[in-house]
């Protein structure tokens, strides 16, 4: 029998093994600091026991956190040496994100629960859908006793969700050397449902808030005072004018356009008779990677400047938060042709490269200008309550790793 069989039997094999993984990672809650958890070590260490178990080479790759009562967020490199050719890599992240209201839960979110193909609880798909896809595509491979054409490693990071400073960028600082232009990058961690998206580019986000301050009174004296809630309404609504200068388009993504959206809205008087004399609101843009973010701060400092002249308000701007997206990853990248054909073979879809509104994991790889392809099959239920990914699903995402790692996409 031809390998990317042999290595596609395996996997298929492998049903209850995934089951009881699931269950051990669930039981483990790796919460950040950031969310008032631990951290997560005890996490790590099942994985590396895992790992250990296959007979990978482990690397630690720690980063000290005071914060937590260990002092270290833990990341874990571990490799299967193989040829000369590229190496292969897919990175998935350890910690997951609190369970909010518990009342909004069918049932216990630290507890596995299957119904038929449904796995549900927190994390079962971010991100453990991609570490046990990633994951048991390399046990195939060992069992098979496949040497693979290029060196594959499983990345596993702390601090996905907080920010990923004591993970995959503490990574990236401390051990640039593991990773080169010519490897093959895979983040489990964004998709689509039917596996037809290969996330390779991101927008830029900037989060504006903008303070306007005038004079408090009565709301029968509005000539004795200024109004800042009506000076922050003409801001809000000038938004449009703002994106208006900013027409460009790119078709690699779904909105192919930048976004620029009044969000939030902090609390002002709480009484009508009084006229608001501070009012604070945001602005939530994402913007095309092409397009200089200065340029936009620009923008909301000229158009906002000019309506608190002419209402005679204070007006105090801050960046709220500020990622300037890094270059795309091309769509003819090496990783996005050999994920398109592992998909294609595996689940029957033509999965097609396409860029996203969101931030992922990726910008710090593309920051550095390594190509990643950002893939899994995604149930869309990340973070919320009843989270919940399909065997069915983890298994064909396996052997699309499987094939991946063996160089046998083709
Ligand atoms: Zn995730």
């Amino acid at each position: 029998m031809a390998s990317a069989e042999r290595i596609l039997e395996r996997i298929a094999g492998y049903g209850e093994q995934i089951i009881g993984a699931q269950r051990q990672l669930i039981a483990v809650p790796a919460l950040g600091p950031a969310v008032g958890g631990q951290g997560e070590l005890a996490k790590a260490e099942l994985v590396e026991g895992w790992l250990n178990g296959l007979g990978l080479k482990v690397e630690r790759v720690d980063a000290p956190d005071s914060r937590v009562e260990a002092g270290i967020r833990p990341n874990l490199v571990a490799t299967l040496a193989g040829g000369a050719g590229p190496r292969v890599w897919a990175l998935s992240h350890l910690d997951v994100v609190p369970v909010g209201d518990l009342s909004l839960w069918s049932g216990d979110p630290w507890s596995l629960r299957v119904e038929g193909d449904r796995l549900y609880g927190r994390g079962v798909s971010d991100n453990h859908h991609g570490l046990a896809a990633s994951f048991f595509g390399v046990k195939a491979l060992v069992e098979l006793g496949v040497t693979p054409p290029g060196q594959v490693g499983l990345i596993l990071v702390s601090d996905e969700e907080t920010g990923s400073l004591y993970g995959l960028d503490h990574v990236l600082k401390t051990r640039p050397e593991l990773f080169g232009p010519n490897d093959l990058i895979v983040v489990p961690d964004v998709g689509e449902p039917d596996s037809s998206l290969i996330e390779v580019a991101e927008k830029s986000i900037f989060w504006l808030r903008a303070e306007v301050r005038g004079r408090q009174v009565h709301a029968s004296t509005p000539n004795r005072g200024i109004n800042a809630l009506a000076a922050a309404a003409r801001m809000m609504v000038a938004v449009r004018e703002i994106k208006a200068r900013f027409p460009e388009r790119d078709e690699l993504f779904t909105l192919p356009e930048s976004s620029m959206e009044p969000t939030r809205h902090d609390a002002g008087v709480e009484n009508i008779n009084t006229i608001p004399g501070r009012e604070v609101f945001y602005v939530d843009c994402r913007v095309l990677p092409q397009i200089d973010l200065d340029r936009v701060e620009a923008a909301f400092a000229e158009v906002f400047g000019e309506i608190a002249r002419q209402e005679g308000v204070e007006l105090f701007l801050s960046v709220a938060q500020r990622l300037q997206a890094p270059p795309a990853t091309p769509a003819d990248a090496p990783v996005v042709g050999a994920l398109r054909a592992a998909i294609a073979r595996v689940h029957g879809v033509q999965a097609r490269p396409r860029g996203v509104g969101g931030g992922t994991v990726a910008a710090f790889f593309r920051q550095r200008g390594l190509p990643v392809a950002v893939w899994y099959t995604d149930s869309k239920s990340a973070h919320m309550p009843d989270e919940w990914t399909s065997l069915s699903d983890i298994i064909k995402d396996a052997q699309v790793f499987g094939l991946l790692y063996a160089g046998l996409w083709e």
